[in-house]
């Protein structure tokens, strides 16, 4: 292959694997557990539970690793008893105490979780009182009315969860966050090559083009050894159910809760292959009618005149027969790059290896897990030139934000840290705009900072132009970088703040200041279809993780693919600038 059809995946920044499968299988487990004894009133145990399971998912090592090392009460919250249980998962694929606790409440936690106002003790309410076991459940009830009356509900809540449920049902029950499966389908990727059973293997579909969400994984393989690849395919620990086993293609259920199906391709036409099964499908009918145009034909076998295949071994080579420059994956939605590689105006986007830094963290200081040390040393494994650290302000009580004596304190470590470390960062913070667009800290801790990233988090109207004021306020004020994730909007649970994004656009023009491209997974804001929107209005863009463990780090590359999606180029993106540059881009 060539490599820059491969250019996805060659980011200097390794992206896994942090989600193991065993490791969120066991952190759902601890989670479900923690909600049920919250439910019974033993708050201690579910603290318990809550905390290791978190500390699961961020482990970014396979607990079974740990297992085998005898170290699993080195886990931060692993005492004998949640010991005990990790090892009977690991040995019988159960936990005994978790089935006892299920048999009482046999209820969907996880899927109930994400609808937002339920927490679990509400969720015990409906299933005790009205039977709700699980989302679908729960609509039928609020459909009959019957939530209303329960204690504690009322009118407004059995609105409020309907209209979460719509909101969650949007989000696409079955789609997965991109960011919350990468390091899953790379961790896949790279157990099948190394059975050295394939000669090929490339993730297409959706996956390839970066979009925030997925609803399957397409995968292409080239193989002399066809049924031992077929056998390894469904027997690794990735999957859980065949759907389809056929010669050139299979289905699979996968642990992660989306189906994978993997293509068999002959070696001389995987390039048709590869463009075809990358989509998008719009993007595909638009290239198709291109080439018949053009007196071809196009298919996933290749480009033809005639019977004579003039391009398929490479995916270069179609595009390049259709007159057309390369496309990026991330930008094939059929909004226009098709036109604008045959005019010639396709922008060249920014790279992932451009991207040399990160600016938007945390540390345990306010509300991440890691230490600013941990977080520092593994900012500069990534290959990072340089971070800022923005932990939360006061203002921001739920995250533990830091008072103007706790930043002094703590800028002082992150000088002292990053020099020892050799991982320049910069003292920043993630600073509260409080409720009439003050700011959070003043005078000499804002002097003390080298990057002020400014967010709303509270006190959200319903009202446009209170919302749009107190960003302007903030903006307006002399002493903000940029502002963070400008929707406000969490995937799935929480739609976004009721801005006039066009104004707060237009001002951070005038004063200089950034607009996040924030790249958690929930958040992922701005969204790519607003970037693209806005990317010729001048303004820059500031690209950050929202880290709050050091596994989190990825995350910037899904700002990135934002960024790409969003067809910026690399000087609209901070982040592409060396620290100096950068330095001397905010002095100004
Ligand atoms: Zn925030
Ligand atoms: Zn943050």
């Amino acid at each position: 292959m060539h490599c820059d059809l491969l250019g996805v995946w060659q980011s200097k920044y390794p992206t896994g694997p942090y989600f193991i499968v065993i490791n969120d299988e066991l952190a759902e487990i601890f989670s479900e557990m923690a909600d049920i004894e919250e439910i019974e009133g033993n708050r201690w145990e579910s603290l318990a539970y809550r905390k290791v399971a978190a500390n699961l998912t961020a482990l970014g090592e396979d607990v079974r690793e740990i297992y085998k090392r005898n170290d699993l009460r080195k886990i931060d919250g692993v005492g004998s008893a949640i010991e005990k249980k990790i090892r009977q998962y690991i040995e019988e694929g159960k936990i005994d105490a978790y089935d006892k606790l299920k048999q009482k409440y046999p209820v969907d936690f996880r899927n109930l979780r994400k609808i937002q106002g339920l927490g679990p003790k509400k969720i015990a309410a409906l299933f005790i009182n009205l039977g709700v076991k699980d989302v679908e459940s729960l609509k039928s009830a609020i459909d009959a009315h019957k939530v209303a009356g329960l204690p504690g509900f009322g009118e407004k809540t059995e609105a409020n969860l309907l209209k979460g449920i719509e909101v969650y049902s949007k989000s696409g029950a079955s789609r997965i966050l991109l960011g919350r499966a990468y390091g899953d389908i790379q961790s896949l990727k790279s157990y099948l090559e190394g059975t050295g059973l394939f000669d090929n293997l490339i993730i297409a579909g959706s996956a390839r083009r970066m979009r925030e969400s997925i609803g399957d994984v397409d995968m292409l393989a080239s193989s002399t050894r066809r049924g031992e690849a077929s056998e390894a395919f469904i027997g690794s620990d990735f999957v859980s159910g065949v759907v389809v086993s056929g010669e050139s293609k299979i289905t699979v259920n996968l642990k992660l809760g989306i189906t994978c199906d993997l293509r068999f391709i002959d070696a001389d036409s995987i390039g048709a292959a590869l463009q075809y099964f990358t989509g998008s499908k719009d993007h595909n009918v638009h290239l198709r009618d291109l080439a018949i145009s053009k007196g071809y034909k196009l298919n996933e076998y290749g480009l033809f005149k005639g019977e004579n295949r003039i391009a398929g071994k490479d995916e270069k080579g179609i595009y390049e027969s259709l007159g057309l420059a390369f496309i990026e994956p991330e930008l094939r939605e059929n909004t226009g790059e098709i036109e604008a590689a045959m005019n010639g105006t396709l922008p060249d986007i920014v790279k992932y290896e451009d991207i040399k830094s990160d600016m938007h963290m945390h540390t345990n200081d306010s509300d991440g897990r890691n230490s600013l040390e941990e977080m520092l040393e593994r900012a500069k494994k990534n290959g990072l030139e340089y971070l800022a650290m923005t932990n939360h302000s006061a203002g921001l009580k739920i995250a533990h934000g830091l008072d103007p004596e706790r930043f002094s304190e703590l800028n002082a470590r992150i000088d002292d840290e990053s020099k020892k470390l050799g991982m320049p960062a910069l003292k920043g913070v993630e600073l509260e705009i409080l409720k009439d667009g003050s700011l959070d800290l003043t005078g000499n801790t804002l002097d003390q900072m080298d990057y002020v990233l400014a967010a709303l988090h509270q006190y959200i109207s319903k009202d446009r132009k209170e919302n749009t004021n107190r960003i302007v306020r903030a903006i307006q004020s002399g002493r903000v970088n940029a502002i963070a994730h400008p929707t406000g909007r969490l995937i799935g649970t929480r739609e976004p703040y009721n801005i006039d994004l066009d104004t707060v656009i237009e001002k951070c023009l005038e004063n200089n200041v950034f607009i996040e491209i924030n790249g958690f997974p929930e958040r992922s804001d701005l969204p790519a279809d607003i970037v693209r929107r806005i990317q010729n209005a001048g303004v820059r863009f500031a690209l950050g993780s929202d880290a709050h463990s050091v596994a989190d780090l990825r995350f910037i590359r899904f700002a990135a693919a934002i960024a790409r999606r969003g067809w910026l180029t690399p000087d609209k993106v901070v982040n592409t600038l060396s620290l100096n540059d950068f330095k001397k881009l905010i002095r100004k």
